[in-house]
């Protein structure tokens, strides 16, 4: 039995769900590894952050909180071409709307230039590196690459040395200190970590750890003129905060063994590598590589585009982070890379916006409506529930007249086959309103079409009047034309037609998978006149149609609504199948 304090302690920690991440953290707890947590998120000031980086900020502060540790914030900013501060300032804005502290820990890679500078020398005065005049390309050529044999079995035959290996430690650290000082042209030397060019693993042979490059540094400018590169800078930098455990996807699998060199070799805080799945979405790509192409040769409009996965989008578009931590928590932490079905995200936001948002009629495609027995000047006030799912929400008045617009749709002249709204004859309930009976329709002669519809009402109808009992098979929402305020929508279709967009022939791009009709802009729009006093990111349900959300463009005259997602769901449909198949 174990009897230190902190083991004991640890006893009492539970996860509340079994993954594997927490398995192996509360194993290192209870073998006394560790005798706390410690994570990072590690984001690289290149680009926004997308979903992808959610489900790594999710497990990176999910599993500190769960074992009682903390999550640090550490910009991993050692590629100078790429770096930006409004990066950082963007990061920063998205992890705090995503719902996640890293309190006063906010640390940069780029501050541990000089530390990381030390190590290496440490690492050349032990005969573990080595300063290479081989160009980036020879050394490749050097490494050697995977094989397949006959039996499509790979092979790592074995890479050549550089014939600079073996230079002694004198003149290694001699010329470190000259490439820091800025004596050699870029690309011109390289330094090596010394370990098997032989290995199996590719990675482990005599990986770079430093490469010259005169390009300024978007915090310390000129200030050095070699950069670290990743494997040899993460680990250390994870090393120097104390981290216990860091948690990154999949793809560094394979780095693990050289991570855990240079912390060997380094002799620093051991701190551990743990890998997890990727998150891959359907209809969309969820690289920031992908996405700056898509932002630099304008398919959007920006980082923040309605139709991008970056974090931003997403909350433009009206996710609420709420929503996407719910579907973090549903996908789980898996050890195998999936592509998750789109409709799954949709389906969490559906389950949030059904409780938050309240209800409002708003009318796309407009026709007018004229209720004939109705007094020209008569207005009436209808009480309209906000919310059903949320009786605090309350209750507001809608103004009825003479004049209503409905949506175009919502009437035909001859009415296909289950057709229950309006067509001459037939009858409908104007929502929160009266029952109200087609009697005829007006056309232009010119070009056929129909330029309104009449109706009668009956006045025993009112909606929530108890006397009311004439069923009627048909709901149409309305806004009185007198009142209603001139609104811009923007409808937004995936940005990819097909589910897999990086699934192209050899020779294609994933931009060929581009939805043509991704965004569709209607001026047509008319709505409540409560959307006309509304804020940026408020939500709403229009009835029958979906859920909206106020943009935050400004530059017309009128208020702007994004579609979030339609009222169908088409997960439960999906999750059937999967379940039903996986049965079987
Ligand atoms: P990208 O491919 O989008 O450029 P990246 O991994 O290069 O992503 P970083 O800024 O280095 O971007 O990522 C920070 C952290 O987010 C890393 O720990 C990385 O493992 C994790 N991450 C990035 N994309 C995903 C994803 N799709 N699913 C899970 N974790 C991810
Ligand atoms: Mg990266």
């Amino acid at each position: 039995m174990e009897t230190t304090a902190s083991a004991a302690d640890n006893e009492n920690v539970k996860p509340e769900s079994t993954d594997f991440i927490s398995e192996a953290i509360a194993e290192d707890l209870k073998s006394g590894r560790y005798d706390h947590v410690h994570t990072r998120f590690p984001p690289e000031p290149n680009g926004w952050l997308h979903i992808g980086h959610a489900k790594a900020i999710s497990v990176d502060f999910s599993m500190a909180q769960k074992f009682g540790g903390k999550t640090n914030l550490r910009f991993d900013d050692t590629n100078p071409e790429k770096e930006d501060m409004s990066y950082v300032e963007a990061i920063k804005r998205d992890i705090k709307w995503l719902g996640y502290d890293w309190e006063d820990r906010e640390y940069y890679a780029s501050d541990y230039y000089e530390y990381l500078y030390e190590l290496a020398v440490k690492l050349i005065k032990k005969g573990k590196a080595y300063v290479d005049d081989l160009s980036e390309e020879e050394i490749r050529v050097y490494r050697g690459t995977a094989v397949a044999d006959k039996n499509n079995i790979t092979h790592t035959p074995p890479g050549k040395d550089s014939p600079y290996r073996n230079r002694s430690v004198q003149e290694n650290l001699d010329l470190f200190a000259r490439m820091r000082a800025g004596e050699f042209p870029d690309g011109s030397k390289t330094l090596r970590a010394k370990i098997d060019m032989a290995h199996p693993n590719l990675v482990m042979r005599d990986p770079v750890m430093y490469r010259i490059r005169r390009i300024p540094h978007y915090r310390v400018g000129n200030a050095w003129c070699i950069y670290p590169m990743y494997d040899f800078q993460h680990p250390l930098s994870d090393a120097k905060e104390g981290i216990t455990h860091s948690l990154c996807s999949l793809e560094y699998e394979i780095h693990r063994p050289l991570y855990e060199w240079f912390i060997r070799e380094c002799e620093v805080f051991p701190s551990r590598q743990i890998e997890f799945a990727r998150l891959n979405i359907t209809r969309t790509v969820l690289s920031k590589r992908w996405l700056l192409q898509l932002v630099n040769e304008k398919y959007v409009s920006g980082w923040d585009d309605p139709r991008m996965p970056t974090l931003a989008g997403l909350r433009r578009r009206g996710y609420t982070p709420e929503a996407i931590r719910d579907f973090m928590s549903r996908i789980g932490i898996a050890k195998t890379d999936s592509m998750v079905d789109i409709a799954l995200l949709e389906h969490c936001l559906r389950e949030d916006l059904n409780k938050r948002a309240n209800r409002v009629m708003a009318v796309l495609k407009p026709l007018k409506l004229i209720i004939e027995n109705w007094p020209e000047d008569k207005v009436e006030e209808l009480d309209a529930v906000n919310n059903p799912e949320d009786p605090s929400a309350g209750s507001r008045k809608v103004q009825f007249s003479r004049e209503l617009w409905i949506e175009a749709d919502d009437f035909q002249e001859v009415p296909p086959p289950k057709y229950f709204r309006l067509y001459p004859g037939n009858s409908v309930r104007l929502r929160y309103g009266y029952i109200v009976t087609c009697t005829g329709f007006d056309k232009d002669p010119a070009t056929g079409q129909i330029t309104a519809v009449r109706c009668t009402y009956d006045p025993e109808t009112r909606g929530g009047n108890a006397q009311d009992n004439r069923k009627v098979k048909g709901t149409i929402h309305w806004v009185s034309v007198r009142h209603a305020i001139p609104i811009e929508v923007r409808l937004y279709d995936y940005l990819f037609a097909v589910e897999r967009p990086m699934d192209v022939p050899p020779g294609g791009s994933f931009l060929d998978n581009i939805n043509p009709n991704s965004l569709e802009v209607i001026q047509t729009a008319y709505g409540e006149p409560c959307l006309a006093d509304t804020k940026p990111e408020e939500k709403f349900q229009f009835e029958r149609i979906g859920y909206f959300v106020r943009d935050p463009d400004n530059a017309g005259t009128k208020p702007v609504f994004n579609k979030t997602v339609g009222l169908r769901d088409t997960w439960a449909k999906i999750e059937k199948k999967v379940v039903g198949q996986s049965a079987e």
